[in-house]
C-alpha cells in the first residue's frame, strides 16, 4: 500500500506548498493559514496529512481554533492512538530512568519534545503533576489512556491537574477548575541534588517549581562561594543550593508566598538564608548605587519577551539587570545569568552579557553556555523546544 492511499478513519487535512515544508524541514506544526482544507474534521481528531499534489506526510493531532491547527504525532500512519499514547508515555518514562540522578522531581513528559503534542507531566517525588494543553489530549479517551498508562507503570500518590484557563479558551475547550483526577495527596517533600523542598501541588507557579534548571543549580552551587545574592528567588531553587557553599545567602522575589515557602524550605534544609521581598530593578538599583558587594550573584528573571514584538525592551531589561549586578560583583566573582524567553536566542543573551561587561569595565570570562535540564529535551528541528539559557561567567577584574 503507498503512504499516500492511507487515511485515518477517512480524516485527512490538506495543507499548503508552505506548510508542506515546514514539515519537511523537519518541524511538526502547521499553522491556520496554512490549511488548505480540513472538511468535515472534528476538533481534536486524528488525521491524516497531506499536500495538494497527494503526498503523505504522517498523522496529526487536530485542533479546530488554535492557531497551531496540526501538530504532527507519527510520520507513519497511526490507526491505534490509545495504543501509540502508551508506547509514547512509556518510551517518555524509559527515557528518564537513564538520565535522571539524585532527584525524585523531574519532567517525565514534554509535549512536542516527547511527541506526545499537548501533554506535559511533572513528577514531584509521589505526586504527579499534568497540564492538558490541546483539544486531542483533552478528549476523554486520551485523558483515559494518560492516566491509567501513568498509574500502572509509576503508582503516583495522586495526580492533579494544572489548567490553564488562558490555554482553554484557546482551544475553544469548556472551562475546568484545576485540582486532583486520582487519589487525595496534594503536598509532598521532593528532593533533587540533595536539596529538599515542599510542594503543593495546589499552588505556586509553573506546576509548583521550575525543574528545567535543577541541572543549573547543581553547576551554579559548584562556581559559587562567598557571599552570594540570588536575585528572583521564587521559593530558593538556586539560594537553597548555593547555602551548601556560601558563607551568607540572600533571595530576593517580589512574591511573599513564593518567599514564605523558600523560608521553609532553608529551615528543611538546615539553612540560614535571609529574604527580601522586593522589586528587583529597585533592589538591584539602590544596592549597587551604595557599593553592596557579592561573589556570588543568580539573576533568574521570568521570560520579558512573551512574543517577539517585545524583543526591544526584553534585550534592555536583561542588559539593565546584567549591568547593575556585574558593578556589584567582586574579582574573581561569580555571575549565573538566566533568560527563559524563547524569543531571545542564545547569541542575542550572550550579546547582551557582553554589553553590560563592557559597560560595566569587567572583564568576564564565561565559564559555562547551558540550557535547560535533560528532562526537558529540545528537538533540533523544533526551535520553540528549546526555550532557557543560562550562562555562568566569572569577573576577572
Ligand atoms: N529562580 C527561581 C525561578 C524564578 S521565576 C527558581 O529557580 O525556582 C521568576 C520569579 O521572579 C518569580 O518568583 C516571580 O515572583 C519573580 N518576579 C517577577 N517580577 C519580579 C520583580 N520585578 N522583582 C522581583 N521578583 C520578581
Amino acid at each position: 500500500m503507498s503512504k499516500t492511499s492511507h487515511s485515518v478513519g477517512g480524516l485527512t487535512v490538506t495543507i499548503s506548498a508552505r506548510g508542506a515544508s515546514r514539515l519537511k524541514d523537519g518541524h511538526v506544526w502547521v499553522y491556520r493559514s496554512d490549511l488548505v482544507s480540513a472538511d468535515g474534521v472534528s476538533p481534536g481528531a486524528l488525521v491524516s496529512v497531506v499536500d495538494q499534489r497527494g503526498q503523505a506526510f504522517g498523522t496529526a493531532l487536530y485542533s479546530s481554533s488554535s492557531q497551531i491547527a496540526i501538530r504532527l504525532i507519527s510520520h507513519e500512519p497511526v490507526a491505534d492512538l490509545s495504543a501509540l499514547l502508551r508506547q509514547r508515555l512509556a518510551d517518555a518514562i524509559a527515557y528518564r530512568e537513564r538520565i535522571i540522578r539524585d532527584t525524585n522531581a523531574y519532567r517525565l513528559v514534554f509535549s512536542e519534545a516527547d511527541f506526545l503534542p499537548g501533554l506535559i507531566v511533572d513528577r514531584y517525588n509521589d505526586i504527579l503533576s499534568l497540564q492538558i494543553l490541546t483539544q486531542a489530549m483533552d478528549a476523554e479517551t486520551a485523558r483515559e489512556v494518560i492516566t491509567s498508562e501513568l498509574t500502572d507503570r509509576l503508582h503516583p500518590a495522586s495526580m492533579i491537574e494544572r489548567a490553564d484557563p488562558r490555554v482553554r479558551q484557546l482551544e475553544d475547550l469548556p472551562p475546568r477548575p484545576s485540582g486532583l483526577i486520582q487519589g487525595d495527596k496534594t503536598s509532598t517533600i521532593f528532593t533533587m541534588n540533595g536539596v529538599q523542598f515542599h510542594f503543593d501541588a495546589l499552588a505556586g507557579q509553573k506546576t509548583g517549581a521550575f525543574l528545567d534548571q535543577r541541572e543549573n543549580y547543581a553547576a551554579a552551587a559548584q562556581y559559587a562561594h562567598g557571599e552570594a545574592l540570588d536575585v528572583f528567588c521564587y521559593q530558593g531553587g538556586f539560594a537553597l543550593h548555593l547555602a551548601q557553599r556560601c558563607s551568607r545567602v540572600t533571595g530576593v522575589d517580589s512574591s511573599r508566598p513564593a518567599l514564605e515557602v523558600a523560608d521553609q524550605n532553608a529551615a528543611l534544609n538546615g539553612h540560614n538564608i535571609e529574604w527580601i521581598e522586593a522589586n528587583a530593578f529597585d533592589l538591584l538599583k539602590d544596592y549597587s548605587s551604595s557599593g553592596s558587594r557579592y561573589d556570588t550573584i543568580v539573576l533568574d528573571p521570568p521570560a520579558f519577551a512573551k512574543t517577539k514584538r517585545d524583543l526591544d525592551a526584553a534585550l534592555r531589561g536583561y542588559k539593565e539587570l546584567n549591568l547593575r549586578a556585574l558593578k556589584m560583583l567582586r574579582p574573581g566573582g561569580v555571575l549565573v545569568t538566566c533568560s527563559c524567553s524563547y524569543h531571545v536566542s542564545q547569541a542575542d543573551f550572550i550579546g547582551v552579557l557582553a554589553d553590560a561587561a563592557r559597560d560595566a569595565h569587567r572583564t568576564l570570562r564565561l565559564a559555562e553556555v547551558r540550557g535547560q535540564a535533560k528532562d526537558h529535551p529540545i528537538l533540533l528541528n523544533v526551535p520553540e523546544t528549546a526555550y532557557l539559557k543560562c550562562i555562568i561567567a566569572i569577573v576577572s577584574e
